[in-house]
């Protein structure tokens, strides 16, 4: 029997705020354990939590980002559980009424498009983190990741690959990196993802029984783990056996998920509304005027990289899915009209982690000096290497390297008449037609110069002086 997976992934992501969501303490990262902690975030008795702005703002964000219907009035649940991260002992979340519902995003899978509905976006806030230590039996608990705020972006069941799940995971990020609203950093966990999978008969309506893959935060492990989950499911089902719904973990030393709890050790959250927080009401104007200041999106970004500038798809596709290197094009060919932008486009896709690093002022400068045929393409490339790891001004690097071309047709044609005197023999094979010896010539004369000649002009000079 051939079976088909469907796949809905539930996404968290941090948002980029100063403060957590419901008290003013830091959010940074990597901080000394429990130094950005106060009653509020570590539910001391009679504290009470007030919204951050600024994570509403972001959250709003990604829902318009992704065509959600903003809820005019949402409502903050209690979800109560018991662990040692989670000082309240209930995590403030949403349930009944989210942020926001029904969006989508449009991904692209070997050429084909397709639309995954976006179920829900809400919001909720961090738990803390617990650090076992390896050398004695005891765990330790850091509060500092308590309160920061996430949300959580829920997919409808319509990934039907796990390369569809991972363009779907992939694309949501590159949107929060757009929007400026998220760090991105998944090693971090600063994105991470929960992959939900089950399998059925192909042509069957009804849905399998689930698995749930927990906390995964790389594309790889996402892709890893549906994949084993496909086949193990499979063989289940093929040989008759049914799939337990269940939560599984992934584990990367042994390259397989592995039973974490079973539905009877699921939680019941005994969701309630929190009676410490009001409902949040949208002011229409302002969920509009967020609308308006929405940044260009990626794949507004892919269609003008395309049609604006002319770049092939497959560049725009490779530019717009990074939003640093689809600045840094935007950014040069803006103040350096003069570049063409495929040459630009090459330049950023030759050495992308180069490019992150340096300015489009420097990109610019350096494409002009080729353009000019100051320096050639390569020179470029060794100046741009160094520029990254000793941060100097490429003037300068080209002076100490003695990079510039020789660009002086006095001084070339010079030289290109004594190479000719010293190989008659080609001199005379290429006046009878033999015009591949055209190489040779350049390449003696950039020889005598040691490569700096312009190869253009070491061309038109041999040209002159050997044509008939
Ligand atoms: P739960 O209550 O177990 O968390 P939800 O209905 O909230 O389940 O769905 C959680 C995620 O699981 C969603 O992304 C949804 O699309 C996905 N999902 C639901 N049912 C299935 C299924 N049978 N197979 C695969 N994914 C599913
Ligand atoms: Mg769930
Ligand atoms: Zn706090």
């Amino acid at each position: 029997m051939e079976f088909e997976a469907v796949i809905g992934l539930e996404i968290h992501a941090e948002l980029l705020t100063a403060s957590k969501i419901f008290c003013g303490c830091a959010t940074t990262f990597g901080a000394p354990p429990n130094t950005q902690v106060c009653e509020v975030c570590l539910g001391m008795p009679g504290s009470l939590p007030v919204l951050n702005k600024k994570a509403l703002e972001f959250a709003l964000k990604m829902a318009l980002a992704t065509d959600c219907r903003v809820n005019p009035e949402s409502v903050f649940a209690r979800k109560n559980y018991f662990y040692p991260d989670l000082p309240k002992g209930y995590q403030i979340s949403q349930y009944e009424l989210p942020l926001a519902e029904h969006g989508h995003l449009d991904i692209k899978v070997n050429g084909a498009a397709r639309r995954i509905g976006i179920t829900r976006i809400h919001m909720e806030e961090d738990a803390g983190k617990l650090i076992h230590s390896e050398s004695r039996p005891v765990s330790f608990v850091d509060f500092n990741r308590t309160g920061v705020p996430l949300i959580e972006i829920v997919s409808e069941p319509e990934m039907r690959t796990p390369e569809e799940a991972v363009e779907y995971f992939k694309g949501l990020r590159n949107i929060l990196l757009y929007l400026e609203i998220c760090d991105g950093n998944m090693e971090e966990g600063s994105v991470r993802c929960d992959a939900n999978i089950s399998l059925r008969p192909v042509g069957q309506t009804e849905f399998g029984t689930k698995a749930e893959l927990k906390n995964m935060n790389s594309f790889r492990f996402v892709k890893a783990a549906l994949e084993y989950e496909i086949k193990r499911q499979r063989a289940l089902l093929a040989a008759g056996r049914e799939i337990v719904q269940e939560t599984r973990l992934w584990d990367t030393a042994a390259n397989q998920t592995v039973s974490m709890r079973g539905k009877e050790e699921a939680h019941d959250y005994r969701y309630f509304p929190d009676p410490d927080l009001v409902p949040i009401r949208i002011d229409p104007e302002w969920l509009e005027t967020l609308r308006k200041n929405l940044p260009k999106l990626p794949e507004a970004v892919r269609i003008s990289f395309h049609t604006d500038y002319g770049l092939p798809e497959y560049d725009a596709e490779v530019l717009s899915s990074n939003k640093t290197l689809a600045h840094h094009f935007l950014g040069t060919a803006t103040k350096f009209p003069n570049i063409h932008p495929k040459q630009l486009s090459n330049w950023i896709m030759d050495d992308p982690i180069s490019i992150s690093t340096i300015t489009p002022e420097i990109s610019g400068n350096l494409l002009t000096l080729v353009e000019k045929g100051t320096i050639s393409r390569n020179q470029a490339k060794e100046v741009l290497k160094e520029v990254v790891a000793t941060g100097k001004n490429p003037e300068v690097i080209i002076k100490a390297k003695g990079l510039a071309q020789i660009s002086d047709t006095g001084a070339l044609e010079t030289a290109a008449q004594e190479i000719i005197q010293a190989h008659p023999k080609e001199a005379a094979d290429f006046r009878a037609g033999k015009t591949k010896l055209m190489g040779f010539f350049v390449g003696q004369l950039m020889k005598q110069t040691k490569g700096q000649a312009n190869p253009q002009l070491a061309n038109e000079i041999f040209q002159r002086l050997l044509g008939q």
